[in-house]
């Protein structure tokens, strides 16, 4: 039986900015999480917009959101990744949404959050947009923002790694009991005792099966379109067109410089009308653009830390949220605070709140390139030509703590895979750099999870693929 202070359940993006925070303090942690990686659910695309607490009805929610937007920008600062402010814009051509839009306005202004502004007529053009559609009146917020989910992720989780978390993967949590002094939480694979529990496992497992919360689900899907970097569209800002209650539609840029539009509806759609949806906000979308479609669940329950059984030791994070990580750092402060109420605890005089070095070839000068080529020539063999990714950066993202160990967690540490070519030049290099690294074989290399294995077998015994 192995003995922990704190056990964290989940390596979602809330577990990671809670072992992050935690890593701080001289005390004994481990994160459970049963997939092969961390952050494992975020959304496929690798874009997420950071709220800033001003769209949301909910005060709660709202000054969740504004904490978590303000300490994530300082965060990619912090560890290098890139913090687009590229601000939003909300627009319709429904005359009783105007309404909810100045709602939102004097929200704002009560909230004391800054920079919204409901912008008119010529104003709306002045912000460098060619829309769909006309109108007249507008929300625009300057402080919403775009990351990648994953690198905050990995990032918080690398951290918190080199500062003594143990991170327990492939382990699923299948009990969590009471016991006289603390917590005995059972997995597929071991058995752990610990003082403190901190569940962010969105489902059902809880203390004795006692605590179970059963949120309303307004669980909804939410489609989206990728569009390859083709599509040269002048509109740099986020903009959702808001239709009714039940329906909007949002365009932001990825990382590869395409567009990633989403569709909030209750109706099945058929593709035609996504489409047509699509071009109030880009006139110029065709089918032909499109690289990839998929639906995700769009959930906005509101998130809260459940603390009922805190002085036994046990905090649960519930609901889900379409802005849970744009709050996720923000919880992961409160629970910090919980935690230094109930638990002695004090902060290590070692702690390194740094992330290792990385070497991003494409954003490297030549002089740069040429240096850590000399030093390492792997650095010197691109293997993703549409993003100019090189062997080097494949090998430091299997090598470093917490490093990939699937096809997957190599694309979200690299970038690699997300170009136009989307990973059908690369798939087979990546494959064969995770099996050489990992020590293993070719067939035993996975996309995402155990059952995700991409060859099948061998045709002949070649010694090459
Ligand atoms: C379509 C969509 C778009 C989104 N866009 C945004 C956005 O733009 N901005 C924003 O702020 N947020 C956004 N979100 C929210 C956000 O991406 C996710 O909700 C968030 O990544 C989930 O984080 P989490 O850590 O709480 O939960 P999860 O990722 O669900 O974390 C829970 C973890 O627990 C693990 N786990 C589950 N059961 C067990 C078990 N029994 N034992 C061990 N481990 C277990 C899971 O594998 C998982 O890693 C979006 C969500 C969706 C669906």
């Amino acid at each position: 039986m192995m003995d922990y202070d704190v056990l964290i359940l989940g390596g979602g993006i809330i577990g990671c900015a809670v072992a992050y925070e935690l890593s701080k303090y001289n005390i004994n942690i481990a994160l459970i999480e049963k997939d092969y990686d961390v952050a494992n659910d975020i959304s496929c695309a690798n874009t997420a917009v950071i709220y800033d607490g001003s769209e949301v009805y909910d005060d709660i929610m709202s000054k969740l959101e504004n904490r978590g937007m303000n300490l994530i920008e300082k965060h990619c600062e912090k560890f290098k990744i890139t913090y687009n402010k590229v601000g939003a814009l909300r627009i319709s051509s429904n005359q009783a949404r105007y309404n909810m839009f100045n709602v939102m306005y004097k929200n704002a202004i009560e909230r004391g959050i800054d920079g919204v502004h409901i912008v008119e007529d010529s104003a709306i053009y002045d912000i460098g947009l060619k829309l769909g559609i006309n109108i007249n009146n507008a929300l625009y917020s300057e402080n919403i923002a775009l990351i990648s989910p994953y690198n905050l992720a990995v990032s918080y989780a690398e951290v918190a790694a080199d500062n003594g978390v143990n991170f327990r993967l492939e382990e699923e949590v299948i009990d969590i009991k009471n016991i006289s002094k603390g917590f005995k939480v059972t997995t597929n694979k071991n058995k752990f005792t610990c003082k403190f529990v901190i569940n962010t496992i969105p489902n059902e497992i809880s203390i004795d099966k006692r605590n179970q919360i059963h949120s309303e689900i307004r669980n909804k899907k939410m489609k989206y379109i990728l569009l390859n970097e083709k599509l040269r569209n002048n509109i740099n800002s986020i903009v959702i067109n808001d239709i009714d209650d039940d329906t909007f539609i949002i365009n932001m840029s990825t990382l590869s410089k395409g567009n990633l539009i989403g569709i909030k509806s209750n109706n099945d759609l058929s593709l035609k009308e996504e489409l047509e949806l699509s071009k109030s906000i880009l006139h110029d979308m065709k089918k032909e653009l499109i690289t990839n479609i998929f639906t995700e669940t769009y959930s906005k329950d509101s998130m809260f830390i459940d603390d009922s059984n805190l002085n036994d030791g046990y905090i649960k994070v519930t609901g889900n949220h379409y802005a849970k990580i744009t709050i996720a750092p923000a919880i992961a402060l409160d629970i910090e605070e919980k935690l230094k109420i109930n638990m002695n605890i004090a902060k290590k005089r070692d702690y390194i709140d740094k992330k290792r070095e990385v070497h991003v070839f494409r954003n490297m000068s030549k002089e740069q390139r040429n240096k850590v080529i000399a030093l390492d020539k792997r650095y010197g063999n691109i293997i993703c030509s549409c993003n100019n990714i090189s062997e080097g950066e494949i090998v430091d993202s299997i090598r470093r703590p917490l490093g990939a160990r699937t096809v997957e967690g190599v694309k979200r540490r690299t970038g690699i895979g997300i170009g136009s070519c989307n990973g059908s030049y690369c798939n087979m290099k990546i494959i064969k750099i995770l099996a050489r690294e990992m020590n293993n074989s070719l067939l035993n290399v996975v996309d995402d999870s155990m059952d995700s294995k991409i060859l099948v077998g061998r045709i002949k015994e070649f010694n090459e693929i």
